[in-house]
């Protein structure tokens, strides 16, 4: 949905990860790894031999020797509602974020509603649930009211702006699922960590749970990653998706 009037609530379902930056590739596993063995190492050397690579890759990340992997660095612009945010926080390890400022600019009105992929109904009990699509009454009520909710929390932000209270202090009006939008960088192994826990996949040894909202962003990133490091993301899959 859209709307001329930049005051007006912009509703979004999807999330947005870029990647803005990078210096990763399957060639900085071997060259650290094969420091232990051979010593120092040049890159042109490592791609001699593609099945050998192939197969230090795999040991690696099959009997968990997990430093070769940190020898890399993704930069990713991601967008997405704060309760997304506040999930991908708790991700300290080999992680670095900067987010926006809700006190040095004034949030813009754009706000998360689920689209008609998103199930919104959750059966079971916590650690043994599913979650089914929900009937069109549910989800009509799930669209109305989230739209008349963020319209008058917004509202209500723009009159406490306009009464002259600082920003940082207006906000507290604001939910949960507006969006905001960081740089977050992290390597290879701390990348794989993140999915191992925010994404399903058949091929998963261990599974979680993820909000899908997270696993939307975590599935953006997997993409990326993949391109980069296509031995590496390979060996994590072939070996469970358990991070090394
Ligand atoms: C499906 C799901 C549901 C969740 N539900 C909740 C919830 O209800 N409430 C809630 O609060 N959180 C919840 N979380 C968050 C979860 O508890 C973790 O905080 C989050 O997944 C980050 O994982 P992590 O600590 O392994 O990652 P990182 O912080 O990146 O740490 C990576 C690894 O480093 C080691 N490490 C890091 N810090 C320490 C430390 N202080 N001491 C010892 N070892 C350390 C551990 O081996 C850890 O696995 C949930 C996560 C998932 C995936």
């Amino acid at each position: 949905m859209t709307s001329g009037d930049d005051t007006q609530p912009f509703l979004r379902s999807d999330v947005t990860v870029e990647l803005v930056k990078s210096s990763a590739s399957d060639g900085d596993v071997l060259f650290a790894a094969r420091v232990s063995t051979v010593g120092e190492q040049s890159l042109e050397e490592l791609q001699k031999d593609p099945e050998r690579s192939k197969g230090l890759i795999n040991f690696l990340m099959r009997d968990r020797h997990g430093s070769p992997f940190e020898h890399n660095s993704m930069t990713f612009f991601i967008s997405a509602p704060i309760f997304v945010f506040r999930e991908f926080m708790r991700h300290r390890v080999g992680w670095s974020y900067n987010e926006e400022s809700g006190r040095y600019r004034e949030l813009e009105p754009v706000f998360y509603v689920p689209d008609e992929s998103r199930k919104l109904v959750q059966e079971g009990r916590p650690g043994k649930y599913v979650f089914v699509d929900g009937t069109p009454s549910q989800r009509a009520a799930v669209q109305e009211v989230l739209d008349e909710s963020y319209q008058q929390a917004y509202a209500a932000y723009q009159k406490l702006l306009a009464e002259g209270v600082a920003r940082e202090v207006a906000r507290a009006v604001l939910p949960v699922g507006l969006y905001s939008s960081m740089y977050a960088t992290c390597n290879a192994r701390s990348l794989m960590h993140f999915l191992g826990l925010r994404t399903q996949h058949e091929l998963a040894k261990v599974p979680s749970f993820p909000q899908r909202e997270i696993e939307m962003v975590g599935e953006k990133m997997e993409q990326e990653w993949a391109r980069l490091m296509p031995l590496t993301h390979a060996a994590f899959n072939t070996n469970g998706r358990v991070a090394p």
